[in-house]
């Protein structure tokens, strides 16, 4: 059983007389606990099919399921993940604790369960000595990670990150991407990881899913996708030798 399966998927935009095709019939299947690199260049649709797992996109055509669930017809909330986008948007008069409890209250978890929950994504994103302060008392680093805690404490399925790493210094970034690397092993998570860097993708990725023009090229291992690249799009996009 999958945690993630695409069947034909195809996303176009605009109207049945007038569109544009941006996804174009893509299959694959995302194992569990699997961390799985979404990459190519800009505007080749990555973060629409995205969008389309995390049901703020319809899907055209094909399906999507999560866990054997097919997911095209539910609502964002009904589909068991959390996403982390690049711009993170933390609420600056409440404290660290209720900005990761916020999703969880709304949802009516029980306050003791809400408290376990939150230190426990504290403890792991070493948030425990912040919980009473404000988001403007904190760095840029311990903000991302209040970030990534609001998505951890609500317990999905499955992880979406599109480019949660494109606004940061070079310094934040190489922190965020140990600190992502951290939670996958510690968690197990299922997780999409959308980037068009091809290096960020080579060093996070379990397996890579190599896109072009709404097309995916290739889907394996950084270590298949370099040496034994499927198409020349991906041998001059990853760099791979002649
Ligand atoms: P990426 O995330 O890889 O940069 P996107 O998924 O954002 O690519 O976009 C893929 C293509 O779909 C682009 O050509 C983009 O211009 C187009 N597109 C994205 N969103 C819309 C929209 N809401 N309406 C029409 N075209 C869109
Ligand atoms: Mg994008």
């Amino acid at each position: 059983m999958a945690a993630i399966s695409f069947q034909n998927v195809v996303k176009r935009y605009g109207t049945p007389k007038s569109f544009v095709q941006v996804i174009h019939n893509l299959s694959a299947n995302v194992e569990h606990g699997e961390f799985v690199v979404i990459v190519g260049p800009s505007g080749c649709g990555k973060s629409t099919l995205l969008r389309m797992v995390a049901g703020l996109e319809e899907i055209t055509d094909g399906t999507i399921s999560i866990s054997d669930r097919v997911v095209n017809n539910l609502e964002p909330a009904e589909r068991d993940i959390a996403m982390v986008f690049q711009n993170y948007a933390l609420y600056p008069h409440m404290s660290v604790f209720d900005n990761m409890a916020y999703g969880l209250k709304i949802a009516r978890v029980p306050k003791e369960e809400i408290r376990a929950r939150v230190e426990k994504a504290a403890g792991i994103l070493e948030l425990m000595p912040y919980l009473d302060r404000k988001p403007r008392a904190l760095s840029g680093g311990q903000r991302q990670r209040v970030a990534m805690g609001r998505a951890i404490v609500r317990q999905p399925q499955v992880f979406l990150f599109d480019e949660p790493l494109s606004n940061l210094d070079a310094k934040l970034r190489a922190q965020t991407r140990l600190e992502i690397q951290k939670l996958h092993r510690e968690l197990g998570i299922t997780s999409l990881f959308v980037t068009h860097d091809q290096v960020e993708a080579m060093t996070l990725a379990q397996r890579m899913i190599v896109m072009n023009a709404g097309v995916m090229e290739q889907f394996g291992t950084p270590e298949e996708v370099y040496s034994k690249p499927a198409t020349t799009f991906v041998a001059s996009f990853i760099g791979s030798p002649p």
